[in-house]
């Protein structure tokens, strides 16, 4: 943890004011609003530039906290909380009375976690209140994982930067909806399908990325600027090289397997065989390749278990079709 308590002072009182904050957490940086300030709350929206239909999530101290962010707590969200709280677990349950509108873009449910970030923690146990806080980049881009990559993207547009150094996670919270008969998965992240499934003692199911869910779950998201294309492990080399010799400035992420061999293209990440460091490094990489002016990135799917299951979401989707404007 880099950030003082002098800073975590400055930043609960920005959030009083209602100011945003960026904040470091886990899973990747957040753009932070006081939960209970509607305008704070739109200026996230404004700022991201986010539709207001997506709604955000609501962060608080502790489970014991859950008092007026949810209407009742069901006996799978205790469960699920016990385990996994503090951590990269977000549950959607029934909108309590503290949570306005404008931050579950209008809907009568709400998306409620416990950051596992000490920086996190101190902030909201010195603000006392729920922070709503998305991914701190512009809408559809790649969410950050250093204070460096918030302050180069938004700028001046948020009014302090927490620096909790990087984030040890990487890839956002897996949103678990408890609000029907049985859980079910929204978004995969942090928190694997496996571990959830032996904590609940059933199988859950996951979301197709084919289709839209939810509002904030659409097909182009966590997106670089350069287009991502995924081929098969087999082919990352062989589609680069061709991509290359037709005058694109190929960025490559080669497999585990193919880790020293010699690729003609313009930049190599080498993709680590550890999920977890997979994950920590994802969006580092993206960024990293756009940097070094690539506009076409190769990459292949990991296998989807364990943290690979939120890896693929991310690249799908960082591949998925673009708006056209
Ligand atoms: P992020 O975009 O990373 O801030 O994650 C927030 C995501 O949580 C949204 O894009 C939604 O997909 C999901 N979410 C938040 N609140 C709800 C809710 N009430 N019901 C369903 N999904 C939600
Ligand atoms: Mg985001």
């Amino acid at each position: 943890m880099t950030a003082r308590t002098s800073d975590i002072e400055k930043a609960a009182g920005v959030l009083r004011a209602g100011g945003l904050v960026a904040l470091p957490t886990e899973t990747v940086y957040g753009l932070g609003a006081n939960a209970e300030d509607p305008a704070a709350v739109a200026r996230i929206f404004q700022v991201k530039g986010r539709p207001p239909a997506h709604p955000l999530i609501v962060h608080i101290g502790g489970a014991e906290q859950l008092d007026g962010w949810v209407q009742d707590v069901p006996q799978a969200a205790r469960l699920l909380a016990e385990h996994f709280w503090p951590g990269p677990l977000t549950l959607v349950m029934r909108r309590g009375s503290r949570v306005p509108l404008e931050a579950t873009g209008g809907l009568e449910t709400v998306a409620v976690r416990v950051p596992d970030h000490p920086v996190a923690l101190a902030l909201l146990s010195a603000f006392g209140g729920g922070v709503t806080a998305p991914s701190a980049n512009r809408f559809g881009a790649v969410s950050p994982v250093t204070a460096g990559h918030v302050r180069a993207e938004l700028g001046d547009a948020v009014d302090f930067v927490l620096d909790g150094g990087p984030c040890e996670v990487g890839v956002e919270s897996t949103i678990v909806d408890v609000t029907g008969d049985v859980p079910c998965i929204l978004r995969p992240g942090g928190v694997t399908r496996e571990d959830l499934e032996a904590v609940l003692g059933h199988p859950i199911a996951v979301p197709s990325t084919s289709r839209v869910r939810v509002p904030g779950q659409h097909a182009s998201h966590y997106a670089p600027r350069a287009r991502v294309v995924l081929v098969e492990p087999e082919k990352v080399v062989v589609e680069a090289e061709l991509a290359q010799e037709l005058g694109h400035q190929v960025g490559v992420f080669l497999p585990p397997s193919f880790v020293g061999a010699a690729v003609k293209a313009h930049a190599v990440v080498a993709v680590p065989g550890s999920m977890a460091a997979y994950a920590r490094g994802l969006y580092g990489f993206l960024r990293e390749l756009d940097q070094q002016g690539c506009d076409l990135i190769v990459a292949s799917l990991p296998a989807e278990e364990g943290l690979g299951l939120a890896i693929a979401n991310r690249l799908r989707r960082a591949a998925g079709p673009r708006p056209t404007v």
